[in-house]
């Protein structure tokens, strides 16, 4: 835990300390009150009226309100940068994560922990780091004070405040497992909200509300049992501390006025005792809380730093630039790989791909097409063989090199909400919009977008909602095509398209397949007919290679399938 604190507040501990210091400044300020107010009293039992210590007293409140919302302000300001800095160390973790682990992450349960737990985080810091220091030594402070007023008032109350400060330990240590169980249970809620909300439309469709509200409600049961935990914890401590100071008050006072009776102590001292004691309670509450907040920052934390500990996609150090013009763009060979190593998918994969042209992978379901993909694009690593990119082991090719030259356009092709220039562009380089124009009339795109209301500026939607299931894969492939890249993987959809929508994709394949090479995932006859070459994937393996033609007539599986 404190490892995790030095690593949160570096470069920040300035401000803490500035924090800290004002805090300490508004105390002692504040400390410096009694003993005035004492000399104010003295003096007015004796018949003067002190003007001037009136004045200073006024002073020192005006000066230790500034100092403490100062001070207050500092603390906010750190918290809110520190949790910036995290916020966004989580979300380029995730960014860069390796893809497998994504297989097995809760999205609703990442959000959680990048914006809730890093909330929480920051109530530790906010109010925690500064005063929890600034109350320690104000707590010696007003431990000095006291002893210098009047030492014998004083055991008395220090026995008292140990007592209940034991009591309140017991109650501290529980709050770091309650909040470890209230966030997850707050991540839990979000991963099955996230899930419902995703599949919203088959939820209606099964009519599965009321199973879904059960399952919302459980999870939210969870988080508020869990919350009302912590705060039955808390507020057990507020009381506890409330009683420590209400019954030393008492005490003080009973013992204070026989030994002001008996002439041991003046009115004016037990006065300035009984004030300086309220000035105890403050930093032992503020002790309280900094303490309560690390121990719930820490379960929290914990979240965070399991996001921070995931593997990131590393180039290798000896990454190569692969050469432009070499021949074949992409190569598997002898490529095995599983998603879970013991029941491999791809068994000894072996295919290449030229320059240009047009290459259709046909297969059953579940024969590993979509896996191949996932492989040349680098979402996976083979677990032996290797895979080529001109001519070059993909491994010591940078990643995001290596997915210039390999472009994606998937089955669903999910655009996201903005513009549709915004989607066109979307992470390609900035001269790509020269290229806008020609791209749009390859992929026959023109007429589409001359129609839409306001041309290229027009939202997309949700998802890109407002287009058609063709458009939308026409606009994925004119996305990857400002990317200019070497070479297009395409999973073809296998929805239904009307006549005209089919036509439109397969006039851009065409178009693709003489600027780059084009890999496509068939499902349609047309696109395996149009292919100049066909690769047969069967069970994990490249059973044959051939034109349709030459397929039909010599292979019985792809006859099959064809049929
Ligand atoms: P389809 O044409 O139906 O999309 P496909 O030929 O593309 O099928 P893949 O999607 O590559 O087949 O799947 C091959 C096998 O790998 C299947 O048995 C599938 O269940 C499994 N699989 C695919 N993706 C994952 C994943 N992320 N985690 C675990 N197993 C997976």
């Amino acid at each position: 835990m404190f490892q995790d604190l030095r690593r949160l507040t570096r470069g920040h501990r300035r401000w803490i300390a500035v924090a800290a210091g004002l805090s300490l400044l508004g105390s002692a300020l504040a400390l410096a009150q009694p003993l005035l107010a004492g000399a104010a009293v003295d003096a007015a039992t004796g018949g003067r009226v002190p003007w001037p210590v009136f004045a200073a007293l006024a002073g020192l409140f005006a000066a230790q309100a500034v100092a403490h919302a100062t001070a207050r302000y500092v603390q906010a300001y750190t918290g809110e940068t520190m949790t910036r800095q995290l916020r966004l160390a989580v979300i380029v973790r995730l960014l860069r994560v390796r893809m497998p682990l994504l297989d097995h992450v809760r999205t609703g349960d990442v959000i959680a922990r990048a914006c809730g737990d890093t909330a929480v985080v920051k109530t530790l810091i906010a109010q925690s780091l500064g005063t929890g220091v600034a109350g320690v030594i104000a707590l010696i402070a007003v431990v000095a004070l006291l002893a210098r007023l009047d030492p014998s008032l004083m055991a008395l109350v220090v026995a008292l405040f140990t007592v209940s400060v034991l009591s309140l330990l017991a109650v501290v240590r529980r709050l770091r497992a309650a909040s470890h169980t209230a966030q997850a249970a707050e991540g839990d809620l979000s991963a099955d909200l996230e899930r419902t909300l995703g599949g919203m439309r088959t939820v209606r469709a099964c009519r599965a509300e009321p199973v879904e509200a059960d399952r919302l409600r459980g999870s939210a049961t969870r988080a508020y049992r869990a919350n009302l935990r912590m705060a039955e914890l808390a507020a057990l401590s507020g009381p506890a501390n409330d009683l420590a100071v209400s019954g030393a008050f008492l005490t003080v006072l009973l013992v204070g006025a026989t030994r002001v009776a008996s002439g041991e102590t003046s009115l004016g001292r037990l006065v300035a005792f009984t004030l300086a004691m309220t000035y105890l309670s403050a930093p032992i509450y503020e002790i309280f809380q900094a303490v309560g907040a690390v121990q719930q920052g820490s379960g929290a934390l914990h979240r965070i730093n399991e996001v921070l500990a995931l593997p990131v996609e590393r180039d290798q150090p000896r990454a190569v630039v692969p050469m432009r013009r070499r021949p074949p763009v992409l190569e598997f060979r002898d490529v095995w790989f599983g998603y879970d190593p013991a029941r491999p998918v791809l068994r000894g994969i072996r295919f290449a791909v030229p320059e240009r042209g047009h290459v259709a992978l046909v297969g059953a379901s579940g024969a590993g097409k979509s896996t191949i993909f996932a492989l040349a694009e680098r979402f996976y690593e083979p677990d032996r063989g290797t895979i080529l990119l001109r001519g070059r082991d993909a491994r010591f090719i940078p990643y995001a090199r290596h997915r210039a030259i390999v472009g994606l356009v998937e089955q669903d092709c999910p655009l996201l909400a903005g513009t549709l220039k915004e989607n066109l562009l979307y992470g390609a380089e900035p001269t790509a919009e020269r290229d806008l124009g020609r791209v749009l009339a390859m992929t026959g795109l023109t007429g589409v977008v001359a129609a839409l209301p306001g041309g290229l500026d027009t939202p997309v939607g949700e998802r890109g909602g407002r287009l058609s299931g063709g458009q939308r894969q026409r606009v994925a492939i004119a996305r990857c095509l400002l990317s200019r890249p070497d070479l297009i993987l395409l999973d073809e959809p296998t929805a239904h398209l009307d006549p005209d929508s089919e036509r439109a994709l397969a006039a851009a394949m065409r178009e693709v397949a003489r600027v780059c090479a084009l890999v496509v995932i068939a499902h349609r006859f047309s696109t395996v007919r149009a292919a100049d070459r066909v690769l047969v994937v069967d069970d994990g393996v490249v059973t044959d290679d051939g034109t349709h033609e030459q397929l039909l007539r010599s292979n019985e599986y792809y006859r099959r399938l064809a049929a």
